[in-house]
């Protein structure tokens, strides 16, 4: 039976780092959630209603609430789980400070019927903008219900920030799909608009659950990992290195079954990755880390997203070792012995390797005060890299304004230098064009002249199906008129898929399922920009895809065709994402840098 609900005394709530706002409806699913986990629930129901922006209804099967609490629970402070500021260190609850309830009620309309196991009867309280509305008996099952109407309506001006109902149900389903990964054996359905999007059956293994957050195509491209130290214990799934995503977002730490974002677990990951990722693209992680609750502080952020461990290094090293172990075929070290279910096999990874990285991921995820100190060695590159990176600049912004009326056909090709630089000269200048950036502002430049038609697209051959977590599908649904203008055919195909069926022709050749992971690591949470910085942005991103790759060998044909195409756009002196095409050393400059002058 739980504890008893109590309003923390002032001393106590001083401490906590309250301040729970709630931003948006997936606020909302995040607390009623977690409330339910907390409640033991092994059974949950969310429904939706236009994205979670009309209503939102929680149902569990958990321990319920007392019908002397129940009024209770609505006030600030108000928790059932900490009596003391120590028990902080002591819960393994979500939450912990009582301010869900009552910030919801503060915002919208809520209606909780609860009832307790063995109890005659249920009871239900409503409450709107922070008044108790009423208070009576109901007959209900077992567990709770609560059901949120009328979201913002207290402050309507909130409700100005809320996107689309797609991209609201998107985060809702985001907020689902990671509870669902770190609670297994709780089943889980959600419901949009009356209808079942989502049903999720307990099971026993994590990782029939990583589809939903990672999208079906890693599944068969994942190696578990399972590593012990002292009271850490870590279980997870890392991608094989063949398979990468276009940023970090794919790497999902959960510390005791909460989702969180800290940068030193992301470096621990690269830092395992290391070498075997090409640079800019990272794995597909998810990090079950499980630590006894007084190592690791979850008192530093209102929404609990950030932790603090006490021993961050244990667990950085815990993660390095245990996926670089993962990665290179072998699953245990010495320092770390093999969790039970793994055998016992030499270690062979070199701590060594990595104690550097280590010492300077501590340095910036400790967020001290302290002044850095400057030593020999880095005095000595900050005057190095000074003047240089001065000079680049400089030159970068002298050929911004006077490349406008480079000719570079007029130019003689020298060559092709580390197979991504290009090299012109006349008599009294020198050019080199990053063949990368240069094509892709020419192909961004065309992109955008034809934009007030549709891209020219190409069909598949064979359409290609492709499952999507769910948060993802529900922002691709919402980007399809825009994917359509930018030559791209998409359908939704089905629960949490989309059928694919041409692409721009500029890709034709590339796997489309690459392609649109790439176009929603890239745009899934790049919300607010007004439809045309959204287009450009595809345009970019387009360009930077089909444009030739540095490391890549050009014939002088080749060389020759860019040079026309160039020299027929004005104004390419950058890439679309502000580097710059060429740099350009007058005679001037060389024999200044030569001291000749
Ligand atoms: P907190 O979770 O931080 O304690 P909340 O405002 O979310 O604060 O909830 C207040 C209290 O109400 C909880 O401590 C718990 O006792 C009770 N409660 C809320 N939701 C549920 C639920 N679904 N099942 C059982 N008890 C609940
Ligand atoms: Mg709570």
């Amino acid at each position: 039976m739980p504890g008893r609900i109590v309003i923390l005394p002032d001393d106590l709530t001083n401490k906590i780092a309250a301040g729970e706002v709630i931003e948006r409806p997936a606020s909302i699913v995040k607390e009623l959630l977690e409330n339910a986990l907390d409640a033991g629930a092994t059974d949950i129901e969310i429904e939706l209603r236009h994205g979670g922006c009309e209503s939102i209804r929680v149902t569990d099967n958990g321990a319920g609430i007392g019908p002397e609490d129940a009024v209770l629970a609505f006030s600030r402070f108000a928790t059932s789980k900490i009596y003391h500021f120590d028990d902080i260190y002591k819960v393994r609850s979500f939450g912990f400070r009582g301010e869900a309830l009552p910030s919801i009620a503060s915002i919208a309309h809520v209606e909780m019927v609860t009832k307790q196991p063995g109890a005659l009867a249920g009871v239900r309280v409503a409450a709107e903008a922070g008044n108790i509305k009423e208070i009576s008996e109901a007959g209900c099952p077992v567990g709770t219900s609560v059901f949120v109407t009328n979201i913002f309506g207290p402050v309507p001006v909130r409700r100005k920030f809320l996107k689309s109902e797609q991209t609201e149900q998107g985060h809702c389903l985001d907020v689902v799909s990671r509870l669902a990964l770190s609670h297994p054996a709780v089943s889980l359905k959600v419901a949009a608009n009356g209808r079942q999007i989502l049903n999720i059956p307990a099971t026993n293994a994590p990782d029939q659950r990583l589809g939903l957050v990672l999208g079906t195509d890693f599944l068969d491209q994942m190696i578990s990992l399972a590593g012990k130290r002292d009271g850490l214990t870590l279980r997870g799934f890392a991608s094989l290195p063949s398979l990468t995503r276009a940023n970090t977002k794919h790497i999902y730490p959960f510390v005791n079954k909460r989702f969180i974002r800290d940068h030193l677990i992301n470096h621990a990951v690269m830092t395992a990755y290391r070498n075997l990722v090409p640079t800019k693209r990272y794995p597909a992680v998810v990090l079950l880390l499980d630590l006894p609750p007084h190592e690791v502080d979850v008192n530093v952020h209102p929404a609990k997203m950030e932790v603090r461990f006490r021993d961050p290094r244990a667990v950085y090293e815990t993660i390095v070792e245990c996926l670089a172990g993962a990665l290179s075929g072998v699953p245990s070290q010495p320092a770390m012995q093999a969790a039970e279910s793994l055998p016992r096999t030499p270690h062979t990874f070199p701590l060594s390797q990595y104690h550097s990285r280590v010492e300077e991921a501590l340095k910036r995820y400790t967020i001290s005060s302290e002044v850095p100190q400057t030593n020999a060695d880095t005095a000595w590159y900050v005057r190095e890299s000074y003047p240089a990176k001065n000079y680049h600049t400089a030159q970068a912004e002298e050929v911004a304004a006077t490349m406008s009326d480079i000719v570079l056909s007029e130019y003689k090709y020298i060559g092709q230098v580390m197979d991504t630089y290009l090299i012109f000269a006349s008599a009294d200048r020198l050019i080199m064009v990053d063949q990368h950036a240069a094509h892709e502002r020419l192909i961004f430049e065309n992109l955008k002249n034809k934009s007030h038609s549709h891209i020219a697209s190409q069909r598949l051959l064979m359409p290609e199906v492709i499952s999507l977590p769910p948060r993802d599908y529900s922002f691709l649904m919402d980007c399809l008129p825009l994917l359509h203008d930018c030559g791209f055919e998409v359908e939704p195909f089905g629960l949490n898929t989309v059928v694919v069926k041409s692409l721009p022709s500029l890709f034709a050749k590339l796997p489309p399922q690459s392609m649109i992971n790439d176009f929603l690591a890239e745009f899934v949470e790049r919300e607010g920009a007004s439809l045309d910085e959204k287009k450009d942005k595809i345009y970019a991103f387009l360009a930077c895809k089909a444009a030739i790759k540095a490391n890549h060998k050009l014939s002088p044909l080749e060389v020759a065709a860019l040079v026309k195409d160039l020299d027929a756009i004005p104004n390419i002196a950058s890439c679309p994402h502000g580097r710059p095409v060429f740099l350009a050393h007058t005679l001037w400059d060389l024999e200044k840098m030569f001291k000749r002058r």
